[in-house]
């Protein structure tokens, strides 16, 4: 059983409700997909068996000593990547799309194309079982495809491991990496906050999901906070014949298991959150 834990926006409590889910048996395969901030490695501190290289796209590089700074790169450059720095062509790093149109125009064949090494997966065992994540290197791209890398390998390790669940930390928002979270899950869960934008945001995750014919779970973290809000929300999941898994109240025990690298089942067993999250698991995995 896949489950994707997803949200509209950041900062709505998703990555402690999936950690909190990642601890509820012995035979987790815990995937954290939120490639361009992966923080649940810090709570669980896992062993790291494997690391592979992610090449994530490419970067121009001029050859100064072939360069006759014709300037031909900078004029057909259409990302602004290349610029003129005291009669030096420069490329920037974080500009450059590595689409190669420079290193085919340059009459002096002065480019080339360098590869983006500096990305990673990363694959080890942690309290509950194994674990696979990706690590995003700031600047570099395609988080889709790191993703999508990180979800054939969790089914891999599950599969080799006989691990019964995958749980997946998806990335907030609504963009390609988000899509490459939860295709072909058994479960998607948004989460969101009683906000107006929680509220907006989440809408607009409901209609990325549906177009991927999966019939997501709504749970709305901290209700409390605004219990009008929260309602508006269970009403709008009734009305449009969304599954509510339930809510969540505020708790600063979450932020103490959170400091304590521990999930809020772990840090607290015997509160009414975590029988609350207990319940909320059982009912989607067994739906
Ligand atoms: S096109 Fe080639 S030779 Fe001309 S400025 Fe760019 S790198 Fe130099
Ligand atoms: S590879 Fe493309 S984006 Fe990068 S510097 Fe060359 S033309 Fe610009």
């Amino acid at each position: 059983m896949e489950i994707a834990i997803i949200s509209g926006k950041g900062g709505t409590g998703k990555s402690s409700i999936t950690a909190a889910f990642a601890t509820m048996s012995q035979k987790v395969l815990l995937s954290d997909c939120d490639v361009d901030a992966a923080n649940l490695h810090i709570i669980f501190n896992p062993t790291h068996e494997e690391e592979e290289i992610y090449i994530a796209g490419q970067t121009a590089v001029i050859d100064y000593q072939k360069c006759t700074s014709c300037g031909l790169c900078m004029e057909y450059c259409r990302f602004d990547a290349i610029t003129k720095v005291d009669d030096k062509f420069v490329v920037s790093e974080t500009a450059c799309d590595g689409c190669q149109l420079c290193w085919r125009m340059c009459p002096e064949k002065a480019i080339s194309m360098l590869d983006n090494d500096k990305s990673r997966m990363y694959t080890g065992s942690f309290r509950n079982g194994k674990v696979v994540y990706g690590r995003l290197a700031p600047g570099e791209e395609n988080s889709g495809k790191l993703v999508c890398m990180v979800r054939e390998k969790a089914k891999q390790v599950a599969k080799d491991n006989n691990l019964e669940h995958i749980v997946i930390d998806g990335p907030p928002g609504i963009g390609c990496a988000v899509i490459a979270s939860i295709t072909g899950t058994d479960h998607v869960l948004i989460v969101t906050e009683p906000t107006i934008s929680g509220l907006h945001d989440m809408k607009r995750t409901l209609e990325l999901v549906s177009k991927f014919n999966l019939k997501p779970w709504v749970l709305i973290n901290k209700f409390d906070l605004n219990e009008d809000m929260a309602q508006q929300i269970e009403q709008y999941c009734k009305d449009e014949n969304i599954l509510f898994a339930g809510m969540l109240p505020f708790s600063t025990k979450v932020v103490e298991a959170m400091v304590n690298c521990k999930s809020i089942t772990e840090w607290a067993p015997d509160s009414e959150l975590t029988a609350t999250l207990k319940s909320i698991w059982n009912r989607i995995i067994n739906s």
